[in-house]
């Protein structure tokens, strides 16, 4: 069913939303105890939020249940961001996103897992006191990340369900890949970021995850748009959506033999001319780029949580340097501990050049090189992570370095803010593989049209 349908249903009374509301929100509870994929699930204000569309349903997603990461702010829910530091800190106000989609009668039933400030590509890097995420397919395996409880409940609930992410590197299109739903992470500056707990302001993105493509298109064009309160936001018309050729990323062919395989056999079933490209600059330089950036964002982004403002407390005593240093230790997980320390490090006088400075002109050469791909082709096309989703017991002992490449695929675009979307291209091992479309700026309208092309209707 689509959502104007649902919606249509809703207004008319076949559906009654608060007996909907109760059921779906039943099997979220039960869902969780198995999976983990919230941190909070909001059953209060979401009856009150149904009780009030029943007596009045206006709005385009009247009725619609949603799920949002927990580091998007929810006006007096929990939003942590996954971090122990923020344990208990309800936000006074909501992200621009959240205003639109409450205003448009969204129902909000929960805040989704994920890694800590979204440091991680497997839900693993859990801050809080919580459990890990568990993958829908296979219990054994991981989400992917960091938007793992976003993607994980999007693709069991047998509600319609459409949930709100974000990605810095991939933590949209990654989860959604491993858990087979589609996952679209916008062109950077295209929805208001205010109101999202930031890890690098320069990459961070707020996007969508549904299983019908024709969802992610509704949600993005209620949500997107200029915003006063968040100066990158961008105030421009998307492009048109004809699609003449497409360009297979050479670099990205050596991942896993099947994986290609999939990839390659989806982009002939497509029937759009193609032929493959070498995108040197991006698969040399992308990850070192990407982590020295994210780094070093991150490590100023986390100097205001100091056990003072908001979250997690530690009785007071001792000077200022005293007790923040002791709420850090406490607080954050051991990832942030890294990036902090690696960030701080590449932004030092005397390294500043070597590291954060050329990172930055290494981007600019890596957006030059993907601009030139996009006076040829419409859409450049890849797996979109290099491997199934792993086991845990095939993670756990991965060193950081091992962890970070896995983001292979998806820094690049991520990097040049370009919109990128995945869906699932078919299995591997009875897991999901998934296949990721890139556009140039401001090109949402072309990537969903070929998400909607009939060889992906399941
Ligand atoms: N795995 C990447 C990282 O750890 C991307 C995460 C994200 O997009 N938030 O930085």
């Amino acid at each position: 069913m689509s959502i104007s349908q649902f919606v249509k249903d809703v207004k008319s009374g076949k559906i009654d939303i608060e007996k909907n509301t109760k059921s779906i929100l039943d099997e979220a509870k039960k869902i969780n105890k198995d999976y983990n994929y919230f941190n909070t699930i909001c059953e209060k204000e979401a009856f009150a939020k149904a009780e009030e569309i029943k007596k009045k349903s206006t709005g385009k997603l009247a009725g619609l249940p949603m799920s949002i990461k927990d580091n998007i702010c929810v006006k007096g829910i929990d939003s942590t961001a996954g971090s122990k530091i923020l344990e208990g800190y309800k936000p006074l106000f909501n992200a621009t996103v959240i205003e639109k989609l409450e205003k448009e009668g969204a129902i909000i039933i929960g805040k989704t897992s994920q890694d800590e400030f979204g440091f991680g590509g497997f839900s693993i890097n859990i801050g809080l006191d919580k459990k890990i995420p568990k993958n829908p397919l296979d219990k054994d395996r991981v989400t992917g990340g960091s938007s793992g409880g976003s993607a994980g409940y999007t693709a069991i609930t047998k509600y319609h369900h459409v949930s709100i992410a974000e990605s810095t590197g991939g933590s949209i299109v990654n989860p959604a890949s491993f858990c087979g739903v589609i996952g679209l992470c916008p062109t950077y500056g295209l929805l208001s970021r205010y109101g999202l707990i930031d890890y690098a302001n320069s990459l961070d993105k707020i996007g969508i995850m549904a299983k019908d493509i024709e969802d992610i298109e509704i949600v993005l064009n209620i949500i997107k748009g200029h915003d006063e309160k968040d100066s990158t936001s961008l105030n421009m018309e998307l492009k048109d959506k004809s699609i003449k050729k497409i360009g297979i990323i050479k670099e990205s062919l050596n991942v896993d033999e099947d994986i290609k395989k999939i990839m390659l056999d989806s982009v002939e079933k497509l029937g759009t001319p193609y032929e493959e490209i070498s995108l040197p600059i991006v698969s040399e330089y992308g990850i070192a780029a990407y982590y020295l950036i994210a780094m070093s964002e991150a490590s100023t982004n986390l100097a205001k949580f100091s056990g003072l403002r908001y979250g997690y407390e530690e009785k007071l005593e001792g000077d200022f340097n005293e007790y923040f240093s002791k709420v850090r230790n406490n607080a954050f997980g051991k990832e942030a501990k890294r990036r902090i320390i690696l960030g701080t490090f590449a932004r030092m006088a005397g390294f500043r050049d070597q590291y954060y400075l050329k990172a930055m002109k290494a981007r600019t050469l890596m957006i030059n090189e993907y601009k030139k791909a996009f006076k040829k082709y419409d859409i450049l096309v890849s797996p979109t992570m290099p491997i199934i989703a792993p086991k845990f017991s095939e993670v756990k002992n991965l060193t950081p370095l091992q962890n970070y490449m896995m983001d292979i695929l998806t820094v690049g675009p991520n990097l040049a803010g370009l919109p990128h979307i995945t869906i699932n291209a078919g299995f591997k091992d009875k897991m999901p593989v998934g296949i990721m479309f890139i556009g140039d700026h401001l090109s949402e309208n072309k990537l969903i049209e070929i998400c909607k092309n009939k060889i992906f209707k399941k």
